[in-house]
């Protein structure tokens, strides 16, 4: 009955019997009908097949296909690229995501393999080594004639004087080949303790963090173009509170920049000489990471001043052992240096670089992976890059509720330019 009913309403209104089989959908106007019939379209001299949809096309139409011609579009390759999209589109994105799927599955293979080789390689190095702790005791069986030493004392128990006899030239054997057995087990004690020096773990570890670091440029393609991952921007919700970690603490200026997305921080008053605390109002979670991008100015022209950033637990963030947890990077920055002040006393590591190009003003990267156990941070030239010392990787997975906190001293300037949860 529905039926029907639409299709009594779908005749033409100027040729009664024709059915309605166009609707035109552009280039309308007040005085002609926008529905068609056959003879419509006959007598339309100006009749243009891009303005008009199929009647039966809507009729028939259902999700998974276009309305030729509908929408009204600015270009015909639009529908072109939308027909493609609806008839391939799916084999097309799968055909992606198996591609996707090959890559890092191979990756992972290669990278797996070439994991396997080098761990062999190594493992070879130190069991098969003519230096190794069994051949040293191999050869020490071997020059020491032990066993046969055993022999001449238990056989010549009985008789002594005998005994004392071959017991000498035994000995005197080895007394003239004192110093050719000491050169050789020496020999092979040393080059024993140099199999410990060429397996180096410093060395080795320094690769795995650069080799980590490398892998961050294949995310750096999506995000090179605008491709947001699944990270959390945190800018806008990041607060500092002032520690009470001393005393004499001054007041935080704080200045949001939403056009430019950054937050800049310096100490209110710019005339007293010391530095001061301020903690994130954001614990850090574990299972995250945290990046932050921070440019770091001193706006004295004639001193240097202190800066420093580092992670503290909860509950001694307002304490005076605010910096008991290690996990910090603290420097002087003047016009013409940098120069921290806790490589010293190995709170913090260089993994490459040095500091010598750096001065007034650096642009930093700070990477905050607790459950990966690393804090790292890289120059935006890469001058150079730092890490927490290995005694205090521990504190990063091991402690509970750390906040990450800032130290600036008068005139020094922190502009948060990126800050990001992922
Ligand atoms: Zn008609």
């Amino acid at each position: 009955m529905e039926q029907n009913q639409v299709d009594n309403s779908m005749k033409c209104q100027k040729h009664l019997k024709n059915d309605i089989i166009y609707l035109q959908i552009n280039e309308i106007n007040e005085k002609n009908s926008v529905f068609y019939c056959e003879i419509c379209v006959n007598r339309d001299f100006n009749f243009k097949p891009q303005n008009f949809v199929r009647i039966k096309e809507i009729l028939d139409y259902c999700k998974d296909s276009v309305i030729f011609n509908w929408p009204p579009l600015d270009s015909h390759a639009i529908q072109q690229h939308l027909i493609e999209i609806f008839e391939n589109g799916e084999k097309k994105c799968e055909g992606l995501k198996k591609k996707i799927e090959d890559y890092f599955e191979s990756l992972k293979n290669d990278i797996i393999s070439k994991i396997d080789d080098c761990k062999s390689q190594f493992l070879k190095f130190v069991t098969e080594n003519p230096f190794s702790e069994s051949q040293i005791k191999k050869k020490y069986e071997e020059l020491s004639k032990g066993d046969l030493l055993n022999q001449i004392i238990k056989e010549q128990s009985h008789n002594p004087s005998e005994g004392e006899k071959n017991y000498r030239n035994f000995i005197i054997e080895f007394i003239e080949k004192k110093k050719e057995n000491s050169d050789y087990l020496l020999n092979m004690i040393e080059k024993n303790n140099q199999i410990y020096k060429t397996v180096d773990f410093e060395k080795l570890n320094q690769i795995k963090q650069m080799m980590i670091a490398d892998f961050d440029q294949i995310n750096h393609i999506l995000q090179n173009n605008g491709v947001q991952t699944l990270k959390n921007d945190i800018l806008e919700s990041l607060e500092f509170i002032k520690s009470k970690h001393d005393t004499k603490y001054q007041d935080l200026h704080i200045e949001r920049d939403s056009l430019n997305h950054s937050l800049t921080l310096k100490i209110q008053e710019q005339q007293l000489g010391y530095g001061t605390y301020y903690y994130s109002n954001k614990i850090l979670e574990k299972n995250k990471k945290y990046r932050f991008k921070i440019k770091v100015s001193n706006v004295d022209i004639s001193n240097s001043a202190r800066f420093g950033f580092g992670l503290c637990r909860d509950q001694i963030k307002d304490s005076a052992i605010l910096l008991q947890d290690n996990i910090f990077f603290h420097a002087r920055l003047s016009q013409f240096s940098l120069n921290p002040t806790n490589l010293t006393n190995s709170v913090i590591k260089l993994v490459k670089g040095d500091f010598k190009h750096c001065n007034k003003e650096i642009e930093i990267e700070i990477n905050i992976f607790l459950e990966q156990k690393i804090f790292n941070v890289i120059e935006a030239n890469h001058n150079f890059e730092i890490t927490v010392a290995d005694q205090y990787k521990e504190n990063l997975s091991n402690y509970e509720s750390l906040r990450f906190y800032l130290l600036l001293d008068t005139f020094i300037q922190f502009q948060f330019i990126e800050a990001v949860e992922i």
